[in-house]
């Protein structure tokens, strides 16, 4: 196959390794930087250009789209797809993947486990929000915040109070949610390939901190999934319409809550924590579904709803 990976930086490591994983497995495979594409959507032949020449003959495209490029880097894939492209996860996906309070809503009306959320928009509801959430202790994140910036912790009301209406004098969108106590400042990442769970990972913030990244110096260690565990990572995954994601999960004592889906999961922490080849692992089933898809014939796979 003729793979194109889109990524801003070839030497990240997780682009490295599917690069290598790619080649590994006897494929043609290009790291393509979406922000250097540019096209044209009126022709009847849609085509993609980059640094000066053509982009095609292309079988599959990866999409390794970081936050702060969503809105060109779907439009990219977006036009992969135009062109016949496979593409592991879907630009409907990624984008519906990238609006938390989208994503918690359709996660919500399919029964997935979440901390119970709530937001809104003007200072003089924030009373009644912070009734209809449960009150404090509370958890409060800014809309477009990645790797817990933007994540805070108020312990009362007061500081719930005040934490929000800084937020919102500075027109930030923030979504109020129920504080996972129990917890203990871990979470659970789970990397779905297909309908699998491949491997999984418990990630343990330093002490004092509750947020679990490894970017805010967490640790990561193996994990065994509970059965239910595992189903809702699948499901939530399968809702979200991603066929490569990161499920985050937090341990409640109401069940395992779903904290996030993410559609470009850094491979680095699993990979090492799980001691697999993820990357192998990926391509091999882009392998199974463009064999898949061009035995039925069909590219047409929205699979997610909203
Ligand atoms: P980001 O997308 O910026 O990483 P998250 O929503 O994943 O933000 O939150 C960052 C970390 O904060 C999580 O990994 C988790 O450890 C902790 N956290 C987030 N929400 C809650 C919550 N409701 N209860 C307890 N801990 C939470």
């Amino acid at each position: 196959m003729k793979i194109a990976v889109l990524s801003r930086n070839k030497t990240l490591y997780s682009t490295r390794r599917l690069v290598e994983a790619a080649k590994a497995a006897g494929h043609e495979v290009r790291v393509v930087d979406v922000l250097r594409c540019y096209m044209n959507i009126t022709s009847l032949k849609p085509s993609i250009h980059y640094r000066g020449e053509v982009l095609e003959g292309f079988d599959a495209v990866i999409p390794r789209i970081g936050a702060s490029v969503t809105f060109y880097g779907t439009a990219v894939l977006r036009q992969f797809e135009m062109m016949n492209v496979f593409p592991l996860n879907e630009s409907v996906a990624v984008t519906r993947s990238r609006d938390k309070l989208r994503s918690a809503q359709l996660l919500a009306r399919k029964g997935i486990g979440m901390p119970v959320t709530g937001f809104a928009h003007n200072p003089d509801d924030i009373q009644d929000l912070l009734e209809e959430v449960g009150g404090a202790p509370l958890v409060i994140k800014l809309l477009e915040g990645t790797q817990g910036i933007g994540v805070v912790l108020a312990e009362t009301r007061k500081a719930a109070e005040s934490v929000i209406q800084a937020f919102m004098g500075l027109k930030a969108n923030i979504m109020v949610q129920e504080f996972i106590k129990e917890a203990g400042g871990s979470d659970i990442r789970c990397l779905v390939v297909g309908e699998k769970v491949v491997a999984s990972m418990k990630r343990q913030g330093p002490e004092g901190e509750f947020r679990s990244n490894l970017h805010r110096g967490g640790t990561a260690s193996l994990i065994r999934l509970t059965p239910e565990e595992r189903s809702t990572a699948v499901r939530a995954a399968k809702i979200m319409g991603l066929e490569v994601c990161g499920v985050d999960l937090l341990r409640s004592n109401h069940g395992p809550v779903v904290m996030e889906v993410n559609s470009s999961p850094g491979l680095q922490g699993i990979e090492e924590a799980s001691e697999k080849d993820i990357a192998g692992i990926i391509i091999a089933y882009l392998e199974r579904r463009v064999a898949d898809v061009a035995h039925r014939g069909s590219r047409s796979r929205t699979r997610g709803k909203g």
